[in-house]
This record gives structure tokens, sequence and C-alpha cells, in this order.
């Protein structure tokens, strides 16, 4: 990438990083060797986590956490309706019906009360999403869940790094499990790569099976007696959502760098904050729950390009003719072919439909120097008028 490009985001990879994957390439396992047991208890270590399972990206990892919770047919879920397409297919994996939940207009985040509002007999489940790296209302969603009995599983996707007033998010404090994505845009990468976290170990023994077709080893859990070493059972439908050795060497040299890469990006978004004030028609994504800290994996901004009196698409293409690549996130996912298809209502999330409306993401990525930061705002000024 051109240096005069800014991208969105994108990943910081050192000699380090590619010195413990060439390591790795060196070792005798690429695959289900010592160094995803290593990966696994470094993200433990690092979130305060009881079990980590890693898995082969963030949207196997959403597929995992649904089949373990038990869900399937005639189950309903409930998820945010402006999320990444990920958290709503994964209840469509197991046979589950997503049911879209209104968010917040200024902080994008699931509407806590609207989703109490939805639950029925079939509701089995909740998904909420720490949206751009903000944490959602975790004691809020948990006391709905034990209201109702609901499994929560937490799209941490965005939100590595992040802390509530008492707890790092992946510790399942308030949750039955969460994922997490390790693609190149996201706090830390493996290529491709996601995990999930859980303080219950029979879901964990579970996703360690279901990453694994279903099959079976420990003597102690086999049906049948064991003829011989070689002897394994399946006793559930499992995939191959394996992640290999050489993604977690890539993933653990990146994880000793999980704090200064967070605390980068918080410094950038404090210098957005302060250098955005000065822009009219320009407000910083709202800061979401109180005693939260966010991990920042996009800088999102509200525009009002009614007041300013230009579309979205000419502002976007106008910052990139600057060499400023921005993107939106996200498309309300109920206004998807896929899902009106299935009957949801296009029109029925107004505070979705505000959000993306106005919504805009900027280069966030630790990478990026002070100066950057200085140049996209001031490009942003220039072309906002
Ligand atoms: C990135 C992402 C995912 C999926 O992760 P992949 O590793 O790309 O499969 C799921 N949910 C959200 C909110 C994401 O941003």
């Amino acid at each position: 990438m051109a240096d005069d490009i800014l991208p969105y985001g994108r990943q910081w990879i050192d000699e380090d990083d590619i010195a413990a994957v060439v390591e790795a390439l060196r070792g005798a396992y690429l695959t289900t060797g010592p160094t995803v047991a290593r990966f696994e208890a470094a993200l433990a270590e690092a979130l305060g986590a009881a079990h980590v399972v890693a898995v082969c990206n963030g949207t196997a990892a959403l597929h995992a956490a649904c089949a373990v919770a038990g869900l399937g047919p005639g189950d309903e879920v409930l998820v945010p309706a402006l999320t990444f397409l990920a958290t709503a297919n994964c209840a469509r994996y197991v046979g589950a019906e997503p049911v879209f939940v209104d968010v917040d207009p200024r902080s994008g985040l699931i509407d806590v009360e609207h989703a109490a509002s939805l639950v029925g007999p079939k509701t089995r489940a909740i998904i909420p999403v720490h949206l751009n790296g903000r944490p959602v209302d975790l004691p809020a969603i948990r006391a709905l869940a034990d209201r109702h009995d609901l499994v929560v599983i937490e799209d941490a996707a965005h939100a590595l790094g992040a802390q509530t007033a008492d707890s790092t998010i992946g510790d399942c404090r308030y949750s039955d499990m969460a994922i997490f994505s390790f693609h190149p845009v996201k706090h830390v990468t493996t290529g491709e790569g996601g995990a999930i976290t859980t303080a219950k170990p029979k879901l964990a023994a579970a996703l360690e099976v279901f990453r694994s077709h279903g099959m079976v080893r420990d003597p102690a859990l086999l049906r049948h007696a064991s003829p011989g070493p070689w002897y394994y059972e399946q006793h559930t439908l499992g995939y191959n959502y394996r992640i290999t050795d050489l993604q977690c060497a890539l993933g653990l040299s990146q994880l000793t760098k999980l704090d200064r890469f967070v605390a980068r990006r918080r410094e950038l978004a404090a210098r957005y904050d302060q250098l955005l004030t000065t822009v009219s028609g320009v407000e910083p994504v709202a800061v979401g729950t109180a005693g939260t800290r966010s991990a920042y994996h996009l800088y999102a901004v509200h525009v009002d390009f009614a007041a300013i009196g230009q579309p979205r698409a000419q502002v976007v293409a106008a910052l990139r003719e600057l060499g400023i690549l921005t993107q939106v996130h996200y498309i309300p996912v109920p206004t998807q072919p896929y899902y009106t298809d299935r009957g949801a209502d296009p029109l029925g999330y107004p505070g979705a439909t505000a959000y993306y409306e106005g919504i805009l993401s900027l280069p966030l990525f630790p990478a990026m120097r002070d100066e950057d930061v200085d140049r996209v705002v001031a490009a942003l000024t220039q072309v906002l008028g």
C-alpha cells in the first residue's frame, strides 16, 4: 500500500511476527500442534478467561457458540439490526431464526429495552455486539437473560482489549461465551482466525469437539471400550474449524503487543475527538455505556450529510481522491434481501436506519502517526466545505 494512502484499518506486522511464523514452519506441527494451545493459554491470560477455544475465523466461532448452546430449529435469537452479517447468519447456520433488535441511533449499540419487548416463548439466546469496540450494557443484558433463561453470546469481534467497569471483555463475567476475530483489520491478527472464550468447562469441551468433526478421544467419554490408540467416536455433528499452528504463532507474537495496540488506538481516537470539535456537521459516535472503555476497533463519526448538502458517496469519493479510505459499518441487516425474503421488515428499525444514514468510519490503526489523524481531519474539513 502506498505511504500516502490511509485505509480505514490495517494490520501491523513486525519482523518478530514474521520470525515467529517461520519458526512454526520449521516445527513438527503445522496444525493441531502445541502452538494452538499456547495461543489459547496466552489469550486466556490476557482476558482473564477460564477457557479459550481458537478456531479458523470469527464466523466459525459464532457458529460454534450457537451450536454448543444447543440452539436449533424453532429457536429465536435476538441480534442487533446493525452489525456485520455473521452475527445474524450464525443463528441460521444452526437452523434458528435471528430476531432483529433496534440499536441506539447515536451509539449503534443494542437497545436492551427493545430486546426485552421482543422476548417470546421461542427466544433462547441474545448476541449483543460491542460495536466499534464499545462494550454494551452487559449487566442489563445479563439481567434480561436471567429473567427469561437466555444464553448470552457476546460478539466481541470489535472489542479485544475493551473493559467494562468491573470486567474485561472476554472474561465472560456476564455471558456464557464471547467470540473474537483475528481478521487483519481487527486488534491482533492471525490472517484469518477466531476464538470463543467461556467460563464454563462443559461449553469449552463441546467447542473443542465441534471444532473437529464431533470427534471424541477422551477415554472417559467413549461409549464403547477402546480397542486401541487409533480409536475415536463421533457423538455429534462437527466441522473442520481448526486453526493452524502457523496462524497461532503469528497470534502469539501479536498478542504480546495487544496492550500497546489498544493504547495507541485510544490515543489516536482522543486526537480525533479533540480535532473534530472544530468541524461542524461531524460528531464522533456516542461513548456508549458509562464506565466502559472502548478498544476502538473503529473510529466512526456521524456526519450530517443533509445539512452539509452532499451525499455520502460524494464525500467518500472526495476523501478517496485525497488518499483517505473510509468505510460504512454497517448496512442494517434486516434490509438485506436474504432477510427480507425471510420476512424481515427493512423499515422496522428506526435507530439502525438513523445510525446507518450518517455513519462513516475514518482511518484508525495502531501504525498511524499523529500527523495522519491531522491529515484526515484537514481533508474532511476541506471536503465538507
Ligand atoms: C469481523 C467480524 C465478525 C466475523 O469475523 P471473521 O473472522 O471475519 O469471520 C463477526 N462479527 C463482527 C461484528 C465482526 O466485525
